[in-house]
């Protein structure tokens, strides 16, 4: 998505050669025109596919993961980060690490929310080791829920979850793909634009 790719050029700041900052628009201010023009494309590529809900995760999946849903026309669920492990009977949980703030979080959502045969797309701002995403897919395959896909906003290809998910024949969509990150230089993998 070119228009994504050039305000990550314009904004993003590689931190590190793993870490991309880009909250003057997604991860802390956002830019709701952009946000809006995601949500366009993520349906754009998944159109094609029943979708009953999408599910995301807290916090930053959540712009992402509304701009979908409002141009699909569904519902959008956030699985909430726990630091208690604490069972109750109407929570469905996983256990993701946060590549970003090193430390282990249970994710939990409503089984009110969530149930048996629904198709959800989940959606997430970023993809790195993939934990995040395997976490929420944990969650669909817990109650019988089908993923018909998962959409990024940001995939970091050098990085190994586009692997691990694709491995498992789920599609993966990725509005832009690194390719690498180095202080203060950020490279995309070249791909075709439809
Ligand atoms: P994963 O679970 O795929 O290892 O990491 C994805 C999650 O970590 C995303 O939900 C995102 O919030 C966070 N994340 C991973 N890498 C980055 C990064 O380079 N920059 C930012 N801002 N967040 C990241």
């Amino acid at each position: 998505m070119q228009l994504l790719k050039t305000k990550i050029l314009e904004e993003g700041q590689a931190l590190s050669d793993s870490i991309l900052k880009v909250d003057s628009f997604l991860n802390h201010r956002m830019d709701p025109v952009l946000m809006h023009e995601m949500g366009k494309e993520f349906k754009r590529r998944f159109q094609e596919e029943k979708i009953d809900v999408v599910l995301t995760i807290e916090s930053s999946g959540i712009g992402p993961g509304v701009m979908a849903a409002l141009e699909l026309g569904v519902p959008m669920i956030f699985a909430r980060k726990r630091k208690s492990v604490t069972l109750t009977d109407d929570l469905i949980t996983a256990n993701v690490y946060s590549f970003t703030k090193k430390e282990a979080n249970e994710i939990a959502v409503s089984n009110k929310f969530i149930s048996s045969g629904d198709r959800v797309l989940i959606i997430d701002d970023f993809l790195a080791n993939g934990q995040a995403a395997l976490g929420l897919m944990e969650i669909c395959h817990k109650v019988n829920a089908t993923v018909v896909g998962i959409g990024i906003v940001i995939e970091k290809a050098f990085q190994d979850g586009g692997a691990k998910l694709r491995e498992q024949g789920v599609r993966v969509e990725s509005l832009a793909k690194i390719e690498a990150l180095s202080l203060g230089e950020i490279t995309f993998v070249e791909e075709r634009e439809d």
